[in-house]
């Protein structure tokens, strides 16, 4: 049997799962092609459940020689680097290194700026209209210090980000604790920003997303998306179920994408910032927020498992065997601060920030394949972007006025 439909979107975390509704909403018959058959099963599913409507810069590569030298030597517990990746990487971090220079990050800045404006209202519809609006709790996130120094960087972070109208507080120990009062004695103080938005569950939520494509008359095939391929202009994938087929592809696998489009010729400086998560049981007090311990560089979110801590980034190979090298570290600092109880997975959970140089995703067209489409690449906030990316894609798609200027999100950066 073939499915026949205007578009084919492969990937079903949130990045697909954005672009999919947006494309439908905008007239579109769309069906989702994904290895798991069900939302949100890969990198949407273990984050740390943020919709950063804060974020303004994007993370950036160490400058400073003594700040790399740290790194490099492992000495920094924000980071964890698999020394045998960096070979293949290289290429890929240096020019991360020169887009963090500061000029080229101001730039990042502003265009990232342009979509996460916008991040928690459009979350927020998509939300509403599913039915999940609980998956959506309010109260925003806090950065904890631990020391003067690291609050005078810190705060002087959240300074920079005053101008593009990001809302934020200042706190001392008390009105940290008056927060959250079960903080141990190591955090002094912190910043609350209080616009975003958390969830408790990414899993649920992107079933809900999921659920609400297909009320809508969208499907979801399980198939192998890295068979597609065109056929006298048209794009098609062969699934186990029969053929689909379609005028239009949007090629959204995350940290899958690079495969997919080296296959049709596009080779780009892309790499994975690798993550790890654990849930514990909460001990002696709770956390009603995610709360990130600036200075060691991972975060705490109350999650509906029990108490999810995230870590920071490995660089290591996307398929290199998961290490319980950085969790390990961290553990000891995060139960110096959080109420943390016994770990609750039998082996912490692994996913892959899919990352270019300058920290922005693709969203645009193939330069040199008509109707073949890119919304990946989304670093460590494709929670957050993705539903805004999926309607940035389809109004240029559908030719519609789009509410920004695509350009600096063009492939033609790179390829
Ligand atoms: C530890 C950690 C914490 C994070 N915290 C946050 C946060 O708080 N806020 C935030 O905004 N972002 C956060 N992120 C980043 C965010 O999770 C990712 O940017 C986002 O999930 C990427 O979504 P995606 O849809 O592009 O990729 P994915 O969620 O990985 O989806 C890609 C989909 O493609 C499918 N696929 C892959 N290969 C194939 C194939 N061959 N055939 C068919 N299907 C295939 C996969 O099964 C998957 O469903 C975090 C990431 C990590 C690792």
């Amino acid at each position: 049997m073939t499915q026949t439909v205007d578009c084919i979107v492969l990937g079903a975390g949130f990045v697909g799962l954005g672009a999919a509704l947006a494309l439908q909403a905008r007239g579109r018959s769309v069906v989702i092609v994904e290895k798991h058959g069900a939302a949100a099963r890969e990198t949407s599913l273990g984050n740390t459940g943020i919709v950063q409507s804060e974020a303004v810069y994007p993370y950036t590569f160490p400058r400073g020689v003594a700040d790399i030298v740290r790194a490099a030597l492992n000495r920094d517990s924000r980071a964890h680097i698999r020394h045998a990746a960096l070979p293949g990487m290289a290429s890929a971090l240096w020019r991360y290194w020169q887009a963090s220079a500061p000029g080229p990050r101001a730039r990042s800045g502003v265009a990232l700026r342009a979509l996460v404006a916008q991040a928690v209202v459009e979350h927020r519809r998509v939300a509403a209209e599913a039915g999940a609006g609980a998956l959506l709790r309010e109260g925003g996130w806090i950065k904890a210090f631990r020391s003067s120094h690291g609050q005078e960087r810190g705060l002087a972070e959240a300074e920079e980000t005053r101008p593009f109208g990001v809302p934020f507080t200042a706190l001392d120990r008390a009105a940290l604790l008056a927060l959250e009062p079960s903080l141990g004695q190591a955090a002094i103080g912190g910043v609350h920003f209080t616009d975003p938005l958390t969830t408790p569950d990414p899993a649920a939520l992107g079933a809900a997303y999921l659920a609400l494509f297909v009320s809508r008359g969208g499907a979801i095939v399980e198939a192998d998306a890295l068979r597609l391929e065109n056929a006298g202009g048209r794009w098609r994938v062969m699934a186990p179920s029969g053929l689909v087929e379609g005028r239009e592809a949007v090629v959204a696998l995350g940290p899958w994408s690079d495969a997919l489009a080296r296959k049709f010729g596009y080779q780009l400086p892309f790499f994975v910032k690798r993550g790890y998560h654990m849930h514990y049981a909460p001990s002696g007090g709770a956390l009603t927020r995610p709360v990130l311990d600036y200075e060691r560089g991972y975060v705490v979110t109350p999650m509906a498992r029990g108490l999810r801590l995230t870590t920071g980034a490995e660089f290591a190979r996307p398929e290199d065997a998961p290490s319980p090298a950085h969790l390990d570290r961290l553990e000891p600092f995060a139960r110096e601060i959080y109420p943390l109880g016994e770990r609750l997975d039998a082996a912490p959970w692994l996913g892959r920030r899919p990352c270019l140089p300058d920290m922005l995703p693709v969203i645009g067209e193939a330069p040199r394949h008509k109707g073949l489409w890119f919304d990946f690449a989304h670093q460590h906030l494709g929670l957050t972007l993705g539903p805004i990316s999926g309607r940035l894609l389809a109004e240029v798609m559908t030719g519609a006025e789009p509410f920004t200027d695509p350009a600096p999100y063009a492939m033609t950066r790179f390829a």
